[in-house]
């Protein structure tokens, strides 16, 4: 069988041939085939700007190209950022415990030392590393909560690989994966091989319990798997979006059972820690940003440290992409995506224009961009460039860049045509005015 990155290559190969040069070069240079098991495909890309433009605009794409490679009729195309030192497999492992090899792999990204501490996240803090270091003897279970992008997946994993190097078998595994895993095993009746599965271990962590209430037969299997666990002095860690008193859908000796041990929060962070972690990740990222740029983005991003992020890679990559330095001007233009469609001045995003732009004229983003000629392409790709020169901000050409590397006087002449063509088509008039009216803020 071929590897993923084999898979991967070849598939590069054909999405060569399907988009244009500025493009693939933009987007899909520089990208990995990671892994690829349980029809899942992994796909390594170097920041999540990038991870974003590949989900919204090329997933289908992609997704067709593999099927055709691997000869399966289904695939999950995931694109994973940041992994330049591609997340360890069973291969690089050997140098484990033999108890602890067979397991599946921790993020790499996600320890403790890469974890910023700060008034929103300390007792979490303190209370995982405690029962890291001390599993089964200090809070039975530990029950993390608090609202997406604020660490609970990181501290999770972060106990995992400082339970792992202690020759603890740790098993992670998020909701949704146990209750599949359950609604399998029962349909094939392989119960007892998911009964060892969770049983034979000293640590078991279960990321978005929230995920299995409500849903019967699994919160049983649940019950079952957590008191023959507990009952071993095996430690159990649990996160959900919400307390357990607020999960309605939860039986209540399940309920109760979570708060035998230690329930802790993790709030949104505050604006010193917002710092903190921006000023973090751009070291981790070899980007010296100044200290200005860093503060736009903690002031803009609140309540979500996978924004925050976010917010931080989209940055250096849409400076990369107009090829300049990175400054705040420079930063709060990139930011506007992340507040929706427009900034607060009113200016609107490049990817939220072409998206209307595609919507309005029926096409895909990625066509606009391509070399294709099409009356109706054309002419959908010069209403973006007219849409895209009454912004203000924007040069000729930073707009032939962003529309697939044109040149600056073909953006002036489009540019000028529709302005001519707006006064004599009412069609076009009315085009133009739509896609206008679908960006205003809502
Ligand atoms: P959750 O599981 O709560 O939705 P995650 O653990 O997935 O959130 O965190 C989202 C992103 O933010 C991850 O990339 C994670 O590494 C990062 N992150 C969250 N909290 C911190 C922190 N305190 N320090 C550094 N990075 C953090
Ligand atoms: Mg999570």
């Amino acid at each position: 069988m071929r590897s993923a990155q084999e898979i991967w290559e070849a598939a590069l190969g054909e999405l060569q041939l399907q988009i244009n040069k500025p493009n693939y070069q933009t987007w899909l240079q520089g990208t990995r085939g990671i892994a690829y098991q349980d029809g899942q495909f992994i796909i390594s890309v170097p920041n999540a700007f990038v991870a974003e433009y590949l989900d919204k605009n090329q997933r289908s794409l992609i997704k067709k190209t593999l099927i055709g490679l691997v000869h399966s009729s289904n695939i999950k195309v995931q694109f994973q950022t940041g992994s330049e030192h591609p997340v360890p497999t069973t291969e690089n492992t050997h140098h484990q415990d033999p108890s602890v090899r067979d397991l599946p792999a921790f993020n790499p990204k996600y320890t403790f030392d890469s974890f910023v501490v700060g008034g929103s996240n300390r007792m979490a803090y303190a209370a995982a590393l405690g029962v890291a270091q001390n599993p089964g003897h200090s809070y039975n279970p530990l029950f993390i909560y608090g609202g997406a992008g604020l660490g609970k997946t990181h501290l999770l994993q972060a106990i995992g690989h400082t339970a792992r190097s202690n020759s603890i078998r740790a098993l992670y595994v998020s909701g949704e994966h146990f209750t599949n895993d359950f609604v399998d095993a029962v349909r094939q009746q392989r119960t007892n091989e998911f009964r060892s599965k969770y049983r034979d271990i000293d640590m078991l962590m279960i990321d978005d319990i929230q995920f299995i209430s409500g849903k019967e037969h699994t919160a049983e299997s649940f019950f079952h798997t957590f008191n023959e666990l507990h009952n071993g002095n095996r430690q159990i860690v649990i996160t959900s979006d919400r307390p357990p008193k607020s999960m309605p859908l939860l039986e209540d000796r399940l309920r109760s059972r979570f708060e035998w041990g230690l329930t802790v929060d993790v709030k949104p962070p505050d604006l010193k820690t917002r710092r903190d972690i921006l000023k973090a990740k751009s070291e981790q990222a070899g980007a010296g940003i100044l200290p200005d740029v860093l503060d736009i983005i903690a002031q803009q991003v609140r309540e979500n440290i996978r924004e925050l992020e976010g917010g931080l890679n989209r940055i250096i990559a849409y400076a990369r992409l107009l090829q300049t330095e990175v400054t705040p001007e420079i930063a709060t233009r990139a930011l506007a995506d992340i507040g929706g469609r427009t900034l607060p001045s009113g200016h609107i995003t490049p990817d939220a224009l072409l998206d209307a732009v595609s919507e309005c004229f029926q096409i895909t983003p990625e066509l606009i961009s391509s070399r294709r000629r099409d009356k109706q392409v054309a002419l959908a790709r010069q209403v973006a460039m007219y849409l895209l020169k009454q912004q203000d901000g924007y040069s000729l050409a930073e707009i032939g860049n962003l529309l697939g590397g044109r040149n600056p006087s073909t953006v002036s002449h489009a540019c000028e045509k529709v302005a001519e063509d707006i006064k004599a088509s009412p069609l076009l008039r009315h085009r133009v005015m739509d896609i206008q009216k679908s960006l205003r803020p809502r």
